[in-house]
């Protein structure tokens, strides 16, 4: 099984050929036909085993065929995750993959001033990682609008809970438009995921690694 096979067009694959990537790892084989469907997901797989591209590659696939249309330099993919080196290397990832499309991406996390990320949202972005806490004030100032959101990720869901992220998760979910594809990544399998998964994901699939 190729990237080719799966069905990454041309702009995608050729970054990743660059990055030496011709094969992909099994979640990646696994994840990527469902979510190019447009399925929603819960996978459970830990870092190191390639989910970060799981589910970035069909978010830049779906911005870059432009289905559904596209609402150019709007939030419209936004992954969640808990810790600022998460997000800088997620979004450091998402950089890497669409080299070769006209996608922008930009990273927001708290503990640092929060300026410099609001000069950037305001010039535009199509892909958003952030930490829920910075997201959320970002939110309450009126900078960033999630209206345009039909891509959603929670990544380290369960390291997420353990921090005590749940309700700035569902304040997040409530601001987020009905009509999107939604996934949950999480290197373990808690009651309380599948519970969240059931009352946030839509008829959704499982996989595990
Ligand atoms: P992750 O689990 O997303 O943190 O990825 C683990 C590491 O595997 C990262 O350094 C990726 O750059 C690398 N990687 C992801 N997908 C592939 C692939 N298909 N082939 C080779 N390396 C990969």
């Amino acid at each position: 099984m190729t990237f080719k096979e799966l069905g990454i067009i041309e702009p995608i694959l050729k970054a990743l050929t660059e990055k030496g990537y011709t094969h992909p790892t099994p979640i990646q084989a696994q994840a990527i036909p469902i979510l190019l469907n447009g399925k929603d997901l819960l996978g459970s797989a830990q870092t190191g085993t390639g989910k970060t591209a799981a589910f970035t590659i069909p978010i830049l696939q779906h911005l870059a065929e432009g289905a559904p249309p596209r609402k150019k330099r709007k939030i419209q993919a936004l992954i969640i995750t808990p810790t600022r080196e998460l997000a800088i290397q997620i979004d450091e990832n998402i950089k890497a993959y669409a080299v070769h499309t006209d996608i922008r991406n930009t990273v927001i996390f708290g503990g640092v001033k929060q300026e410099s990320q609001v000069r950037i949202l305001n010039r535009g972005v199509d892909i958003l990682t952030a930490t829920p806490g910075r997201l959320l004030d970002l939110i309450n100032q009126g900078f960033i609008s999630l209206k345009d959101v039909n891509h959603f990720v929670l990544d380290e869901a369960d390291q997420m809970l353990d921090m005590g992220f749940v309700h700035d998760i569902k304040k997040l979910i409530k601001k987020l438009p009905q009509e999107r594809q939604s996934l949950f990544f999480s290197a373990t399998m808690p009651k309380s995921i599948i519970d969240l998964s059931k009352q946030i994901l839509g008829d959704f699939e499982r996989i595990s690694i």
